[in-house]
């Protein structure tokens, strides 16, 4: 029975796993992660409030619950496997670990206090274990211009009764008043997806202005759409600028605006940066000769945003998960194959099986879960040592 280890139990992950239930449905397929739970972004990126979005992981259920794949959770490659040990016991080992360091503008001034990447943010936010979230000012700017900027503003603009139906920790805009959304580029090529600006019409307690939104395009439509909103009472305001490029953070240790080079200065107590997310040198060493499907070596493969970048939304991973495991479908034996390796302390989809249920459970009243938020607490419901772990 040939096997195989994919790495990152993200949307990709599982895409890849599916294609090979259905392609070579005699492999041994084991999906390992960093974390007591799957699902990466999914589960700790996509918005609380975006409920609808993270139900794609019922259709990832299934491959643990019927299709007889393996997860195998707390496993980190580097730390508690190596890649030598991994390709040695799997025919095929599959990299799909995301990306997970928010991008530097590489500015003077970035690492002042009360600057934040939004990977870090949105991260704790959806209460990834022990992130901290950061205290957040009365004057923001955020900076990008696509959806994880909006993801960010939307988040801030609401009020907690905004939150009914999400599994958000905390009220993260709380204290907040302003706030400033800016990108570099002319508002006709932003990267906002219509749709997500449109939903910003609903926000009931924002004002809307969007300054220099000028020129054609369903884009530009929704962003003027937008200019005027004012529901009454409404104790924030929400400003769109386009076409500032930042030149400099100002303030000594924190973080007291943003001067952009045509001079214009936006002050703020906080400033979250969207503007992507990067890998490190050892990924660089590893995608070197990747081919166009992800193969890196013989046995040795690479797929989703990890080998992509950080570009595209949870479908847009399929595709390439169909054509990678395609491709690993034809690769892996016929007849034998490698057995497969376990690592000690990992934990299995039964663990995620007591969190998720766990977590549902104790959900406050107007949400659908609250997150156990800290490792040791996912850990003993992901070993069942009979503490609760929830809060
Ligand atoms: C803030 C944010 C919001 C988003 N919102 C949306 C949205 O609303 N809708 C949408 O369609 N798309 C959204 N996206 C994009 C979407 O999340 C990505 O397309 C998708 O998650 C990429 O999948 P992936 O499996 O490649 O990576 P990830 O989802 O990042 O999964 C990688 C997995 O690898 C694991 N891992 C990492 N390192 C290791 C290691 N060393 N060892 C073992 N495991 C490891 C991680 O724990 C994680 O589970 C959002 C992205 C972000 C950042």
């Amino acid at each position: 029975m040939p096997s195989v280890a994919i790495i990152g139990a993200g949307p990709s992950g599982c895409y890849v796993a599916q294609a090979l239930c259905k392609a070579r449905a005699d492999a041994a397929i084991t999906i390992f992660d960093a974390l007591p739970v799957p699902y990466g972004l999914i589960r700790y990126g996509v918005a609380a409030d975006h409920q609808g979005t993270k139900a794609v992981i019922r259709q990832f259920e299934r491959l643990f619950e019927r299709q007889g794949v393996r997860f195998a959770g707390n496993v980190r490659l580097g730390a508690d496997v190596t890649l030598d040990a991994l390709r040695a016991g799997f025919d095929a080992v599959v990299l799909a670990t995301g990306l997970g360091a928010d991008r530097r503008l590489g500015i003077p001034g970035e690492d002042l206090a009360g600057i934040h990447g939004a990977g870090e943010v949105t991260r704790a936010w959806n209460g990834y274990p022990d992130a901290v979230a950061p205290p957040i000012g009365r004057r923001v700017v955020v900076l990008g211009n696509g959806n994880v900027a909006i993801d960010l503003v939307r988040i801030l603009a609401k009020g907690a009764a905004e939150f009914e139906g999400s599994d958000i920790t905390g009220e993260p805009g709380a204290g907040v008043e302003e706030i400033t959304i800016v990108g570099r580029s002319a508002a006709t090529v932003a990267r906002f997806d219509p749709v997500m600006v449109k939903e910003l019409a609903r926000l009931a307690g924002c004002r809307i202005a969007v300054l220099g939104a000028e020129g054609e395009g369903k884009g530009i439509e929704a962003l003027q759409s937008l200019h005027g909103h004012a529901p009454e009472g409404a104790a924030k305001s929400l400003t769109f600028r386009f076409g500032l490029t930042p030149l400099r953070f100002l303030g000594d240790t924190a973080v007291k605006g943003v001067e952009f080079s045509d001079g214009t200065v936006i002050f703020a107590d906080t400033v979250l940066t969207a503007i992507g997310f990067e890998g490190d040198a050892a990924r660089d060493v590893l995608l070197a000769d990747a081919s166009e499907e992800g193969v890196l070596a013989p046995g040795l493969y690479a797929t989703g945003w990890f080998r992509r970048g950080p570009r595209g939304t949870i479908p847009e991973n399929r595709a390439d998960a169909l054509a990678l495991a395609t491709r690993i479908a034809a690769d892996l034996p016929r007849d034998g194959g490698k057995p497969g390796i376990d690592v000690p302390g990992m934990t299995g989809f039964d663990g995620w099986v007591r969190i998720d249920a766990a977590e549902r459970a104790a959900a406050p009243e107007g949400r659908v879960r609250a997150k156990i938020t800290t490792h040791a607490g996912l850990m003993a419901l992901a070993q069942n040592t009979g503490e609760t772990g929830c809060k």
